[in-house]
């Protein structure tokens, strides 16, 4: 199906920061993309990785939509703890946490990265991690535009 993303992100930028009392910021370059593709899983991607930046940080969470060349890339972005870069290889293995002691008592289950990967891999993109302890964490989707 064809899928406005910015609206998407929009939206579900728009119920985290109604539910989460923060800031999740969307900054979209065009601010219109229609791609083809999974509305529902999409979204679901979205979601745990907004989930996991406002979960591991404590201030505004960026989501950022570029279109570069044929690349559809969506970032997120906190300013959070970060990930030791020997953890980094592994945060997308099941039941992966990095230190359970870090995150607050709703803590996860280490599934999500995981299952994020696997949709992003079923839609045909790429998914990749940045971080630096006490910096920050940016998770990058991509996906090749079809014109
Ligand atoms: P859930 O399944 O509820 O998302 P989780 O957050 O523990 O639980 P993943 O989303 O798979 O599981 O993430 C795996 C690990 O990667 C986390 O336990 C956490 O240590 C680290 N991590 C993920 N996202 C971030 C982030 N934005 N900042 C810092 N650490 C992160």
């Amino acid at each position: 199906e064809e899928v406005e993303i910015v609206s998407l992100c929009r939206q579900v930028a728009r119920n985290f920061s109604q539910t989460s009392n923060r800031i999740v910021q969307v900054i979209a370059k065009p601010e219109e993309v229609i791609y083809e593709t999974d509305a529902n899983r999409f979204e679901q991607v979205l979601i745990i990785l907004v989930d996991n930046a406002l979960k591991y940080s404590e201030t505004d969470v960026t989501v950022s939509i570029e279109v570069v060349e044929e690349v559809l890339m969506i970032r997120v972005q906190d300013q959070g703890i970060g990930i030791p870069k020997q953890d980094i290889p592994h945060v997308f293995e099941r039941f992966y946490r990095v230190d359970p002691s870090r995150t607050r008592s709703t803590g996860g289950s280490g599934l999500g990265l995981s299952i994020a990967k696997s949709i992003v891999d079923s839609l045909g993109g790429r998914i990749a991690i940045e971080s630096e302890v006490g910096v920050g964490t940016t998770v990058n989707i991509s996906f090749l535009i079809k014109f």
